[in-house]
C-alpha cells in the first residue's frame, strides 16, 4: 500500500500512514497525543522530498511556510484595523 504523510491538526506531529489510493484519513490516533485527532494530509508534492530522507525537514518547511501565510494574513486584518481607528485622532 502506498504511504502518505500526516499531520495532527492538534499538536503538529507528523507520521506516515499507509492505506489505499481510495481512501483520505480524517481522524488517526496521534502518538504525541495518544488519542485519535483530526489529521490533515500533507501534499504529495512534500511527500517526495522524503525519498531524499529529509522528511522531518521539509514537513516542518511545509507547516512554518502554511504558518507564517497565516500570520501575515492576520497581520494584514489587524493593519487595516489599525489605520481604520487612528484616522480620527487626526482632526
Ligand atoms: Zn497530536
Amino acid at each position: 500500500m502506498p504511504r502518505y504523510v500526516y499531520r495532527c491538526d492538534t499538536c503538529d506531529f507528523v507520521f506516515d500512514i499507509s492505506h489505499s489510493m481510495s481512501v483520505e484519513l480524517e481522524r488517526h490516533h496521534c502518538e504525541q497525543c495518544e488519542e485519535e485527532q483530526e489529521v490533515s494530509k500533507i501534499p504529495s508534492a512534500f511527500y517526495s522530498f522524503n525519498q531524499k530522507g529529509s522528511k522531518g525537514k521539509v514537513v516542518k518547511n511545509f507547516i512554518s511556510e502554511a504558518k507564517e501565510k497565516l500570520k501575515e494574513q492576520r497581520g494584514e486584518a489587524l493593519e487595516r484595523e489599525y489605520v481604520g481607528t487612528n484616522n480620527t485622532s487626526d482632526s
